[in-house]
């Protein structure tokens, strides 16, 4: 049995932001920006979960250890749908390469970009790669994060493809976060493969996938299918055998150009379609009659100086989105869900509600842990951050730059 440690509660909390009490239901549109809260609050934690909240003057409480919130809020802690924190190395010369002027794409024709990254992994063993994925983890948790997607994709063979793999299983089973893993083998096609692409994708197939369904090592299958990297007809290969192991599609979709990427996802019922920094009415049309997650990445958008994805237009044309870091080496080394929500609000012109929402309520869908995280309830598991400084939501994005996360609380725990 699992042993908590004393239960909590959580006083004096100005405001308690994230509350539903109804069974849950994805916000499109005009709901997007609807946020529950009540001021004047105590949250009670015992063993490991929300058992009771209410007015702070007449808080029953008696057996716990109190915490303090100073009047800040408290808020779900964030769940964040898209990362590749597991790479053996930065990037920072091909960020100086672009300062001096190439392009994301010219620096990848040349052997940088995810080769370069795939070549640095091949060369780092496994606990090493752990070690520095579990600091970023931990960075990330430091600043109200505490649900991660993580994706393979910077092994492009079977051994590495595996390697990370088994450092994201490594990272779920000693850490507090609840982590799913997404294999990635399609992220770019190997240097060796270029001239028989079709060889590279039944490695995939025939050998890559039966392994990581044998070894249950990923939730998720996703694919590049994008201009330069895989067309949708192997995309649509490629899904169609992940579905036979159970592996539902997250994929990366038009982040450089109008791709299909979004269409063939939602033919072979993508959970989510991420990055969308192009995409049309006809796309947003094909979202809106499916189940299937748009999900922006305004980080890449900022540090390749690309263009944002149209949040505005998309939530007005009634579809629910969700915002994630995209956490990685070459487009975006940041994991600061803050900061993705003060680039949602200054670049995508969303209202801070609507990125409070698309961080945390909506983003528990696009990992599927929406029955235990994401939100305020009795018997939700508690994950939950304080924000002392902070006295409404407005502020998170409005401090930007700045980490406002003072506690964060995992399965109950203070870490
Ligand atoms: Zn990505």
């Amino acid at each position: 049995m699992i042993q908590y440690p004393k239960n909590i509660v959580i006083r004096n909390i100005g405001t308690l932001y994230g509350l539903s009490q109804e069974p849950y239901s994805f916000k499109r549109g005009k709901a997007l920006a609807v946020v529950q809260s009540a001021s004047n609050q105590y949250l009670y934690i015992k063993d490991g979960k929300i058992a009771k909240f209410g007015n702070d003057d007449s808080c029953p409480i008696q057996d716990a250890k109190v915490i303090d919130a100073e009047g800040g809020i408290v808020m779900p802690t964030y769940i964040d749908t898209h990362t590749h924190i597991v790479f053996a190395a930065s990037r920072d010369e091909e960020f100086v390469m672009r300062i001096e002027g190439a392009s994301y794409e010219e620096i990848a024709k040349n052997g940088g970009g995810i080769l370069n990254s795939a070549k640095k992994l091949r060369d780092t063993d496994q606990a090493d790669l752990y070690a520095s994925a579990k600091a970023r983890l931990d960075q990330m948790v430091q600043m109200g994060t505490g649900a991660v997607e993580i994706k393979s994709g910077y092994g492009l063979s079977t051994e590495s493809e595996i390697k990370m793999l088994e450092v994201i299983k490594e990272l779920n089973l000693n850490t507090d976060v609840d982590i799913k893993a997404t294999f990635l083998g399609a992220h770019a096609i190997p240097t060796p493969y270029k001239a028989d692409r079709q060889q590279y994708i039944s490695k995939i197939i025939n050998e890559m996938l039966p392994h990581i369904a044998k070894h249950s090592l990923a939730d998720y299958c996703d694919v590049f299918c994008d201009k330069g990297f895989y067309t949708v007809e192997e995309t649509a290969q490629i899904l169609t055998a992940a579905a036979e192991y159970g592996l539902k599609p997250k994929i990366h979709a038009n982040e450089l150009d109008v791709s299909g990427g979004v269409q063939v996802g939602i033919q072979h019922s993508a959970l989510s379609v991420d990055h969308l920094e192009c995409t049309t009415p006809e796309e947003w049309k094909a979202l809106s009659e499916s189940s299937t997650i748009p999900t922006l990445l305004p980080g890449t958008s900022f540090f390749l100086k690309i263009a944002y994805g149209e949040a505005r237009q998309m939530i007005d044309y009634g579809l629910g989105l969700v915002l994630a870091s995209d956490f990685n080496p070459g487009s975006t080394p940041a994991g600061s869900m803050h900061f993705i929500q003060s680039l949602g609000c200054i670049y995508m012109q969303m209202l801070p509600s609507e990125t409070f929402n698309a961080t945390t309520y909506n983003a528990a869908a696009a990992i599927e842990v929406e029955d235990t995280l994401g939100r305020i309830d009795i018997g939700m598991q508690a994950n939950v951050q304080i924000l002392k400084s902070v006295t409404n939501i407005n502020q998170i994005p409005y401090y930007y730059g700045s980490n406002p996360t003072d506690v964060t609380i995992l399965r109950g725990k203070i870490q």
